[in-house]
């Protein structure tokens, strides 16, 4: 099978989709409250969705991770985890999986089972029932732990993510880490970047260095460095009194880049090659214009010739150089 190698050799074999702009949560560094959607025209169409993850799988992307938005309000999207479970069943496709806020999870634990899917990662910030509906402003946690609960009870293995922010999570480091220890989940955290227009109130919480994280974590447990490497962001440890897997995900601060082999689709069908950089090409012309797929590959192609060596985000001056303006909703997280 012909690989996708881009100019710096890197394979590329993973492939995150935003199925949706839209979200049923308002969380404060994500959206504003009142958020414009897309027209529904602009997005693709689950038809569309099908086509062009199989034709990166046919170009050996390996791993698919849906986000949005939150894919589980996009209507039909049962459909399109169905249709991809044909790729895993022929081994094309090793892995399947969602990022979810949870929410719909109740609901849908089951059938994504069923479709295929082995791991999911759910958000969750915080375990405080007032925190969580301060910093999602639509969400009820209630809500969401039961939707974690029916995941696993699906037999979905479960990745909690919690996005790290001073004054608001810091005093809940040890809870989480407890509750997910509990529970058998792995958690992550990942450092807060500086993303689309969130309106102009003050943000709940501020940047929280995952380094400062780390350390404070180290004063109650004995943390081991694991060699996983997973091509992104996230670097792992070990903790040696709970064997629980921890995640740091430093896109500001880590240089990952050298080993990085993703690329992210938007919701209207833009190609992203680096989360860090606005470049970016259209694959939803390609795609509409015939039903074959040729154009669909020169265009993926010619996309992946253009994916740079790496991402210009810097917190540490004055003007946030590098921020982005697009919203995490529309590219995905
Ligand atoms: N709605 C789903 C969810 O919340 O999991 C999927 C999409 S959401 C954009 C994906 C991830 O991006 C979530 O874990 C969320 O916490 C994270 N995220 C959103 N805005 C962020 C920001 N400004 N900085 C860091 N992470 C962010
Ligand atoms: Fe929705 Fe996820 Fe953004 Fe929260 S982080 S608003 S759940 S898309």
């Amino acid at each position: 099978m012909e690989h996708l190698i881009d100019p710096f050799a890197r394979a590329i074999s993973y492939l995150r989709v935003s199925v949706t702009d839209r979200c049923d949560f308002r969380c404060v560094y994500c959206m504003s409250e009142n958020m414009q959607f897309l027209p529904k025209k602009e997005l693709l169409t689950l038809e569309e969705l099908d086509r062009l993850c199989s034709a990166f799988v046919g170009l050996g992307v390996s791993k698919l991770r849906i986000t949005g938005g939150e894919p589980l309000v996009r209507r039909g999207i049962m459909t399109f985890f169905e249709g991809m479970s044909r790729h895993l069943e022929s081994g094309a496709l090793k892995e399947l999986t969602l990022t979810t806020n949870g929410s719909q999870l109740a609901k849908f634990a089951p059938a994504l089972a069923a479709a295929g899917m082995k791991r999911i990662n759910v958000s969750l910030d915080t375990l405080d029932e007032t925190k969580f509906a301060e910093i999602t402003r639509w969400g009820r946690l209630p809500q969401v732990l039961k939707g974690i609960d029916a995941a696993q009870e699906a037999g979905l293995r479960v990745k909690i993510n919690a996005v790290a922010l001073k004054g608001f999570n810091e005093d809940e480091l040890f809870t989480l880490t407890e509750w997910c220890a509990e529970r058998d989940m792995d958690l992550t955290f990942i450092e807060v970047m500086p993303m689309g227009d969130i309106g102009n109130e003050n943000r709940l919480g501020q940047y929280w260095p995952l380094a400062d994280l780390r350390d404070t974590l180290a004063e109650n447990y004995t943390l081991k460095d694991l060699p996983l490497n997973t091509g992104g962001p996230a670097r792992y440890v070990e903790l040696a009194e709970t064997k629980q897997k921890i995640g740091f995900i430093t896109p500001l601060t880590h240089n990952f880049c050298e080993s990085c082999n993703r690329v992210r689709i938007t919701c209207t069908g833009e190609i992203y090659t680096c989360l860090g950089q606005e470049g970016h090409s259209d694959l939803r012309g390609p795609l509409r214009a015939t039903e074959g797929n040729a154009p669909l590959e020169d265009a993926i192609r010619a996309a992946i010739a253009l994916k740079p060596k790496g991402h210009d985000f810097d917190y540490s001056r004055d003007r946030l150089d590098g921020q982005m303006t697009r919203h995490m909703s529309h590219t995905g997280g």
